[in-house]
């Protein structure tokens, strides 16, 4: 026999409500640090929050460098693929607005969380053109394996294909990114049969494409439901309303706040 009991299916769908959202510190807190600076990582991994959200890409040297784009050009004083240059050329770069910081490697970053109570959530982007980079998945989990935090990391990703090389790579739970245009075309029924034929049990959303509705539909289908993109007040007050498992967002102490006063006000209306 096959597939899930009906009644663990059921308990399954009944527990998927939670006590706290949680909040992802988004590249280390973009628009109060610069955008995945080591500045950012380090004040996030003292932060009361449960997850640090950064990116990671292969350098043409075999390191595993974290920084958004696939290039330097948007965020550093400098140029190129990071796949097409060294680790050495990508460390040399200095991020704007980053307090003079320069990109960090994977490894770096597992010893910056290494006493922290923050855990990884790791996003595999493509390469330029927005392909994935051809067996990159394996080499991040033995990356993290090798620093000792792949049982504290979780992993995410636009692509179907990384996804499943992720799955593959490692038991860790993994978060299909559901980008507005792919919800768009595939609609939530068509979503949610994508997760169920990849095995996907847990996806994220723009918070601008995320409705109650939505979400409710994807919870009784057993699958975790979170939002990306929560960068302002409204925002990241949506995410809290809606009850959203986890958020990313790139005001992290702004989210802290707003967390704390939510809580606060759920607390008044219990008591009444
Ligand atoms: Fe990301």
């Amino acid at each position: 026999m096959t597939g899930i009991p009906s009644d663990d299916k059921t308990k399954k769908k009944m527990t998927m409500t939670y006590d706290v959202t949680r909040i992802a510190s988004h590249r280390g807190g973009t628009l109060e640090f610069g955008d995945s600076t080591p500045q950012g990582f380090r004040a996030t991994a003292a932060m009361a929050l449960e997850e640090v959200e950064f990116d990671v890409h292969p350098t043409a040297d075999g390191a595993i460098m974290v920084h958004h784009d696939a290039t330097l050009d948007r965020t550093t004083d400098a140029t190129g693929a990071i796949r097409d240059l060294t680790e050495a050329q990508v460390r040399a770069a200095t991020i704007d607005y980053g307090a003079g910081g320069h990109p960090i490697s994977l490894a770096e970053l597992c010893e910056i969380f290494r006493e922290s109570a923050v855990t990884f959530r790791c996003e595999l982007k493509p390469g330029p053109g927005g392909l994935a980079y051809p067996g990159f998945a394996p080499k991040v989990v033995a990356e993290l394996t090798r620093c000792g935090m792949l049982h504290r990391t979780g992993f995410s990703s636009f692509l179907i294909e990384t996804v499943d090389a992720l799955q593959a790579a490692s038991d860790r739970p993994c978060v299909w990114l559901v980008s507005p245009p792919v919800l768009t075309q595939l609609g939530a029924a068509g979503v949610l049969e994508v997760c169920a034929a990849h095995g996907i049990a847990e996806i994220g959303m723009n918070i601008d494409s995320a409705t109650a509705e939505l979400m409710t539909q994807v919870r009784a289908a057993g699958i975790h439901f979170g939002c990306w993109g929560a960068h302002d007040a409204a925002r990241i007050d949506r995410a809290l309303e809606m009850g959203v498992k986890v958020f990313t967002t790139d005001r992290p102490s702004l989210a802290i706040a707003r967390r704390t006063a939510h809580q606060t006000a759920r607390q008044m209306e219990a008591a009444q």
